[in-house]
């Protein structure tokens, strides 16, 4: 049977509740499809880091090179600081070790499932956020100037960074199109304030006129803010910076239900990296009450990704059927996740997904 290493970060808080559920549903799909799915467990994270005084350590981050794909739970908590006083999030680490610059967040609406907006056309939302995850004011992270009144952060768009990103934007597009979805993508920036954005918005614009059967837009950030609330099923794909797709990637998350619904991969040239889009959640951990979806979601965009990369259309199969077991779970009404008013709690939902295998 073909075997595929898969590096599995549970990490901490929620993280390591829904690996767990993620991780059953990958070896009854394996099954299904005949494929089996060699995971192995790696430590990472803030309470590593407490534990050990590593957030991530080599040999984790010499196993995640080596295998197949990367399965991620969540990292960070909040009491939890390196010496600069920020964060521990070994998870930008990892983005930046393996060179994992497309962060890309499909959101979809599910039916058996409430949807938060009340237009009937809110129903039909499924949308892709494409993150720059390598630049942006993120590249400042560590590099911050300190003076004693006065703090500095610099933000670097480069024509490399910003032409591999928007090309992986335009790529999506078209291969979405091929789907039957629209096929257009809508770059978002602040070009009418920064140098650094003009930059990036004149780089889509000369990107874009390589790839015609693409439709394309720009937006400024803060009326795609309003847009996304007032008319989300307009769009389909959206390409934008490192911060403010950090900031978009969470409100198009509560589009269709919440964090537990938005899965997630960041992807590289030569790795892939597949986790929710939400953190650790700190208020919900160690009660049974994550909604794992996002997770689960998240292992079919790995099993996606693989497809084309080992050119194994099984994979893709294994996606599909995750998908449709998802699906079918809620429009039984088996389960209802908690953040839509529901009471299914990790357990109940990974087992409706399972039964529908
Ligand atoms: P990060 O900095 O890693 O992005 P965050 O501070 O933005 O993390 P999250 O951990 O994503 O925060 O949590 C945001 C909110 O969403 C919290 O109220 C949390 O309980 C909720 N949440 C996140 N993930 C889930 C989930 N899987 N199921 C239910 N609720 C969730
Ligand atoms: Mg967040």
């Amino acid at each position: 049977m073909k075997q595929l290493s898969i590096a599995v970060l549970p990490g901490d808080g929620i993280g390591p509740e829904v690996m767990e559920s993620a991780l059953q549903i990958l070896e009854a799909v394996g099954q299904r499809i005949d494929r089996q799915f060699v995971t192995q467990h790696h430590p990472a994270g803030a309470q590593n880091y407490v534990d050990t005084g590593e957030a991530l350590p080599e040999s984790t981050l010499a196993a995640c090179r080596a295998a197949d794909a990367i399965l991620f739970g969540a990292m960070g908590l909040p009491h939890v600081r390196g010496a600069d006083g920020t964060e521990v999030i070994p998870q930008l680490d990892i983005r930046f070790a393996l060179d994992l610059y497309a962060g890309v967040r499909p959101v979809r609406t599910w039916p058996g499932l409430p949807v938060p907006l009340s237009d009937p056309r809110a129903t039909a939302i499924d949308l892709v956020l494409v993150r720059e995850n390598t630049e942006g004011l993120f590249y400042a992270r560590g590099r911050g100037v300190v003076e004693a009144d006065a703090v500095f952060d610099t933000q670097k768009i480069s024509r490399a960074g910003t032409t591999r990103i928007v090309d992986f934007a335009l790529k999506l597009a078209e291969d979405r199109a091929r789907l039957g979805k629209p096929g257009k993508v809508t770059n978002v920036d602040k070009a009418n304030v920064f140098a650094s954005m003009a930059f990036w918005r004149q780089i889509f614009e000369e990107r874009a006129r390589l790839h015609p059967g693409v439709k394309t837009e720009n937006a400024y950030v803060d009326a795609m803010a309003l847009n996304l609330v007032l008319k989300p099923w307009q769009y389909d794909v959206l390409v934008t910076e490192n911060m403010f797709g950090d900031i978009l990637s969470d409100l198009i998350a509560s589009l269709v239900g919440g964090m537990g619904m938005a899965p997630s991969g960041d992807i590289g040239d030569h790795h892939g990296l597949f986790q929710p889009a939400h953190g650790t959640a700190p208020d919900i951990a160690g009660q049974g009450i994550a909604n794992p979806t996002a997770m689960i979601l998240s292992a079919a965009m790995m099993l996606d990704w693989l497809a084309i990369r080992q050119q194994d259309a099984a994979l893709a199969v294994g996606a599909r059927v995750i998908e449709t077991a998802v699906q079918s779970a809620f429009v039984s009404q088996a389960v209802r996740p908690r953040e839509f008013g529901g009471n299914s709690g990790t357990a109940d939902i990974t087992r409706a997904v399972l039964e529908r295998l």
